[in-house]
């Protein structure tokens, strides 16, 4: 099957030409998409590629960012304003693949995937649509499946204070395996206490997900073995861990706990 190729100068061409061609896919680095192409996947038979400047810049907007969908992982490594995510850029694939892959792809990329898209969910991301439209990242991921593809122009997210934010990939293969179970917290505490904790996993279901259940439990903990006994112990409750060729859903379920305590308390 032929494939043909659509380049835009604007994002609002590319995203009309999207919506108006349900065999049409939109090619962010393509670390993903030509794989399915080399791969034969017949459910698509247009890419549309859009060079937009705007999909790629990194702006602040008062205590927050906004970061174009086209923004890779290597230019999120090379930029100041985005060290705090340092750690999880350089968890996605190795030199290559960190080349090309973008922060909007990711947003897509089925499990085990996802690494970049946990700690935007604790990063209380919103998504923005080329159309002008956002949506908070879990409705985004709820119903990405299901509605017709929109383009992404560029996500939101908050900066984080010094110490607030932590990121863990735990795999088999270092440095740049897939991931087992992917960890990102948002802890900001009060008092020694913590409030308002936002935790989510990715590899760890379906799609990159928050975990109310330890939230819940962190709420006016302390942050050591003793305050976060209880986060640990509801560290998979209400979560259905999958078994594919890196794990089982049960060394999953066994293994959560540990990681998500080195994740809250380092080590
Ligand atoms: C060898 C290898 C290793 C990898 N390792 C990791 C890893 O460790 N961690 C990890 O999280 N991922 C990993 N990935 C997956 C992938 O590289 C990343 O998730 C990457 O961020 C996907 O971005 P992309 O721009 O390459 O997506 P593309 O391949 O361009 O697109 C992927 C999907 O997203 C859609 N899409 C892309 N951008 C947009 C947009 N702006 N608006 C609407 N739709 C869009 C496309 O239509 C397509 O369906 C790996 C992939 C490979 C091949």
């Amino acid at each position: 099957m032929s494939i043909s190729v659509k380049t835009f100068a604007s994002s609002a061409e590319a995203a009309s030409a999207l919506s108006g061609d349900r065999a049409a896919r939109f090619m962010g680095g393509g670390t993903l998409i030509m794989r399915a192409v080399n791969e034969g996947d017949q459910s698509f038979n247009t890419i549309v590629l859009a060079n937009d400047p705007a999909l790629k810049q990194v702006q602040p907007q008062g205590d927050r960012l906004i970061i174009g969908a086209g923004v890779t992982m290597a230019q999120i490594f090379a930029s100041r304003d985005l060290d705090f995510l340092h750690p999880v850029a350089r968890a996605v694939g190795g030199p290559a693949i960190r080349n090309m892959a973008t922060i909007g792809g990711n947003l897509f990329a089925e499990h085990p995937y996802g690494d970049m898209t946990a700690a935007l969910l604790v990063l209380d991301c919103q998504v923005n649509l080329a159309g002008g439209q956002s949506s908070a990242l879990p409705d985004f991921l709820r119903d990405r499946a299901r509605e017709p593809r929109a383009l992404v122009a560029s996500v939101s997210i908050v900066r984080p204070q010094s110490g607030v934010f932590k990121f863990r990939k735990a795999s088999r293969v270092k440095p740049k395996g897939v991931s087992l179970m992917t960890v990102a917290a948002w802890v900001p505490q009060s008092g020694g206490r913590v409030s308002g904790a936002r935790i989510a996993y990715s590899s760890m279901g379906p799609t990159p997900m928050r975990v109310p259940a330890v939230e819940q439990a962190l709420e006016g903990a302390s942050l050591d073995e003793t305050g976060i006994a209880n986060a640990l112990a509801a560290a998979t409750n209400g979560i259905e861990p999958p078994t594919d060729a890196i794990a089982s859903s049960w060394y999953r379920r066994e293994v959560a706990p540990v990681h998500l305590k080195r994740t809250l308390l380092g080590g």
